[in-house]
């Protein structure tokens, strides 16, 4: 039975632990830290519970699909689906909510912005077709593997890309193609979800027109217990299929043998071997910390990297009725915000502040009355702070302009996190959430590929290599990576 170690228990590494075990390999995972979940990870304080990580579920099938390669070994996981995906703050009082239901939302977008909403709702089925056109050509395969693009599989890929439907925009900026609905607001609506993968609206490819297919589409879903339950159901079921975790064990090592690895070697020095390696660590650190006698790929590792983020996690005792799970309080002027972020590399004066109330739909997750707030703006990756008192009082000033709720005058507890502190402890290189930024339209191809063809049986999974960074981009790297693994080193 092949022995396979992986690195890392994120998303993508939890994911493929699952996935390799379920296909009968010994797997054997190694986690630095002291406990799973990476990113996702949770924090208890003062009576309330953090998700410190991700706080929005889309496409859950893709979790579903993981657990059941499990069979009878999977962890129970249940989700409900959202009858709204995000509440809108503008500076001007204007406010919108975004429904999940496509009638609902066209009376909303004709209320909120007194505009015809045809337009809008046709640049959301543009986003619909762009997805199906794309998604087995650019999500739910390798782009670096000679199979993938066999004349057939491509000529298929085409098919299904131009088979009645309108032309994919190819050539303008996300921003160019959001001007279509025909109203400033609506085009900044659409431009945040760039943000999705880190990304500047106005420099990424109008490609990712796809991703607000995501959640007015298919749905944005709250699972039962908090994001966490998503960490503890993949945990639960690698536990089920007998992986073994390694917490507190840092690989030091990945160790090789002419060019084949052989296994890890952990941080106290323990060599542990293995017929495959999958690293589920930032690609950067893998490279110049664990392979330093191989060549590194600089090409990829030297991208420019996707934002980070500080957040304040904030125990506050005010039922906030108009703040739903997912808010957004816009900046004034997003493109001088993405200036910021990508050209002077810090956090604008008047940043656009998100704010995620997890107890919404896990009320056992703060006292009653009250909210586990995530406040997050964006930031550079590697951004330091030279006075994070500051940029609290800024959002802090904010919430009470915009919502009319004094934070400070209901503060229970508190919790900070920036970008240098996401670095050392998720190992994520400069604290990028989504691994490089897709501000070019060359970046899907210049993610780092899934299998390494020079070391025989090295894998990558996760943010920061194909196909991207967030929850179920990391799942599908996961599946992508057992499908190369099925191919290149059977069990
Ligand atoms: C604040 C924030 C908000 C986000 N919001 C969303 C969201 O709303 N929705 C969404 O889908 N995504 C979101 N994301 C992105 C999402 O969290 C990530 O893309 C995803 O969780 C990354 O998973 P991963 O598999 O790359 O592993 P990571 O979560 O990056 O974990 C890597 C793991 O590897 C371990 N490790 C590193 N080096 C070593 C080593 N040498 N030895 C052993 N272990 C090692 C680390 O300790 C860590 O546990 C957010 C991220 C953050 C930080």
């Amino acid at each position: 039975m092949s022995t396979v170690a992986v690195i890392g228990a994120g998303i993508g590494g939890l994911a493929t632990a699952v996935r390799a075990a379920a296909e009968g390999r010994n797997v054997a995972l190694f986690e630095a830290a002291h406990e799973v979940g990476g990113k996702l990870r949770q924090l208890e304080l003062g009576g309330y519970r953090f998700d410190l990580g991700p706080s929005l579920f889309t496409w859950p099938d893709l979790l579903v699909e993981t657990l059941q390669q499990a069979g009878r070994h999977a962890a129970p996981f249940s989700f409900s689906k959202l009858d709204r995906s995000c509440h809108y703050f503008w500076p001007d009082g204007t406010r919108f909510t975004a429904w999940s239901d496509p009638e609902t939302l066209s009376k909303e977008i004709a209320r909120a912005f007194h505009v015809d909403p045809g337009p809008a709702m046709d640049h959301l089925e543009r986003s619909a077709e762009g997805f199906e056109a794309t998604r087995g050509l650019f999500l739910e395969q390798s782009l670096h593997e000679a199979t993938s693009w066999t004349p057939a599989k491509t000529a298929r890929h085409l098919r299904k890309a131009w088979q009645g439907r309108r032309a994919l925009p190819l050539t303008q900026t996300l921003d160019r193609w959001n001007a279509r609905p025909g109203h400033d607001k609506l085009r900044q609506l659409f431009n945040r979800y760039a943000t999705y993968n880190g990304s500047d609206p106005y420099r990424a490819p109008a490609m990712l027109h796809v991703i607000p297919h995501l959640e007015f589409g298919m749905g944005t879903f709250a699972p039962d217990g908090g994001m966490h339950a998503i960490v503890d159901a993949l945990y639960q079921t690698a536990l089920n299929l007998g992986v073994k975790f390694h917490l507190n064990t840092p690989v030091e090592r990945i160790l090789t043998e002419g060019k084949k690895v052989k296994g890890v070697r952990t941080a106290s020095g323990q060599e542990y071997s293995a017929d495959v390696v999958v690293s589920g660590a930032d690609v950067t650190p893998t490279y110049r910390r664990l392979l330093p006698e191989h060549k590194a790929p600089e090409r990829i590792l030297s991208a420019e990297p996707s934002t980070s983020g500080v957040i304040f996690y904030w125990g506050v005792r005010h039922p906030a009725p108009d703040l739903h799970l997912h808010n957004i309080l816009w900046a004034e002027d997003y493109r001088a915000e993405f200036d910021a972020l990508f050209k002077s590399k810090t956090i604008a004066a008047d940043p656009t502040v998100y704010i995620n109330i997890g107890s919404r739909t896990s009320p056992e997750d703060a006292p009653e009355g009250c909210g586990n707030w995530f406040v997050m703006v964006n930031a550079p990756a590697g951004w330091q702070p030279h006075d994070l008192a500051d940029l609290r009082s800024t959002v802090m000033d904010k919430i009470l302009r915009m919502t009319g709720i004094d934070v400070t005058a209901h503060l229970e507890c508190e919790h900070v996190l920036t970008p240098q502190d996401i670095a050392s402890r998720t190992g994520s290189h400069r604290g990028a959430l989504y691994g490089p930024a897709s501000n070019r339209p060359t970046s899907a191809f210049l993610r780092h590929r899934n299998r390494d063809r020079r070391i025989r049986g090295l894998y990558f999974v996760g943010g920061s290599v194909h196909p991207g960074g967030g929850i179920p981009l990391c799942l599908l790297g996961a599946r992508i990576t057992q499908e190369l693994m099925e191919h290149h080193d059977p069990c």
